[in-house]
């Protein structure tokens, strides 16, 4: 293990910039780098635009190795699977880190099998140990109900990590990138794909929003969503959210499905409408700096995890808080 070293983040791109989880990433990755005194790498896949090789190294990588790779592959697991091997056999990394995006779940688990390395998925936290320099990893368990701190006894130590458990950071300086074009073999791809369909969003991204108006089995239907939680959110500038018997009963798109099989949310102020706080959801919202309960059942456990919480029924208390908002940001 001793003579691998540095990190490594496999970047994902959000067309010509990074993505936010890889900003994320980068930054982890800085501070990892820094405490053992090591230097940071990022690899970045696809059509790979001199901005984002630029804003990795801005973001503190010292190398960024760059796999090109036709749009077409964009969502071909075993072309990342290939680059990223490529990434690690050149960088010989001690630590690689991934997001616990759609793309980081799949590749993640199937780079470590290919490297003979253990791999911690959904991370939360992670540190180096300074007795050992060996990195923690923590995240999750039983729903979200139990914390696991992980060390691994083969190298490099993998990582993926839940987006928006992290902070962004800043981009610090204007560095020319230090790029370097990895040659691998592409994979023959086993993909066909019959259907592209662009996700439609209206206002605010769900997973960018600085609040999240959620809604639960108890709203009692689809027009909430789209009437008194949507109105809600807009006076905020938020987004709507929804837990999963909401989306499973197709009152709300799967895209607005919060919680463990669903998307991660970290907003400022999350507003938990009808939804009683099962872990499975939490899970999912428990990154919130602010949640705000409002349930009809005094003992809800949402409650537990609410910072400030309204016992009442939703059709009353909502349009009035909305109208009362309206009201303080008319004046
Ligand atoms: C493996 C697994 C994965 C799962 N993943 C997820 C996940 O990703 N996301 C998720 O959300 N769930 C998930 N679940 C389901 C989870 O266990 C809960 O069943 C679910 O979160 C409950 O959703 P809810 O709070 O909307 O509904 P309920 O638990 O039915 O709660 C409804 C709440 O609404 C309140 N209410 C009713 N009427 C009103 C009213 N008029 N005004 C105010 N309050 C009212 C009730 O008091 C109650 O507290 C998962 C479960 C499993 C087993």
């Amino acid at each position: 293990m001793e003579d691998k070293t540095g990190v490594l983040v496999y970047g994902e791109l959000a067309g010509t910039k990074l993505a936010g989880t890889t900003c994320e990433l980068l930054e982890c990755g800085r501070r990892l780098a820094a405490d053992l005194g090591q230097r940071l790498a990022c690899v970045l896949v696809g059509e790979v635009s001199d901005t984002a090789a630029a804003e990795a190294a801005a973001r503190g990588a010292a190398t960024v190795y760059v796999a090109s790779i036709p749009q077409e592959c964009a969502f071909d697991g075993d072309v990342h699977v290939a680059a990223a091997a490529a990434a690690v056999a050149t960088a010989e990394p001690g630590i690689v880190l991934l997001g616990h995006t759609p793309l980081g779940r799949e590749i993640g688990p199937r780079l470590a099998f290919r490297l003979g390395a253990a791999v911690s998925t959904d991370c939360i936290d992670l540190r180096i140990d300074p007795d050992s320099g060996k990195l923690i990893m923590t995240k999750p368990v039983y729903g979200g109900n139990a914390l696991l701190d992980s060390v691994a006894q083969t190298a490099p130590q993998l990582a993926t990590v839940r987006a928006k458990a992290m902070p962004t950071g800043e981009p610090t300086a204007e560095n020319t990138p230090n790029v370097v074009h990895l040659s691998f073999e592409m994979p023959t791809t086993r993909l066909t794909i019959t259907d592209r369909v662009q996700e439609e969003v209206e206002g605010v991204k769900l997973e960018d929003a600085p609040i999240v108006v959620s809604g639960g089995r108890g709203v009692g239907g689809p027009e909430p969503f789209t009437t008194i939680l949507q109105d809600l959110a807009a006076v905020l500038h938020g987004a709507v959210g929804a837990s999963r018997p909401a989306c499973d009963n197709g009152w709300a798109p799967e895209a607005m499905h919060i919680g463990l099989t669903g998307k991660i949310v970290a907003p400022d102020i999350y507003i938990a409408v009808a939804i009683s706080g099962a872990s499975q959801h939490m899970s999912g919202c428990a990154g919130s700096k602010t949640i705000i309960a409002i349930n009809k059942d005094a003992e809800a456990n949402i409650f537990r995890e609410a910072a400030y919480g309204v016992v009442g029924r939703y059709e009353d208390v909502v349009p009035a808080f909305t109208a009362r908002l309206r009201e303080l940001l008319a004046d």
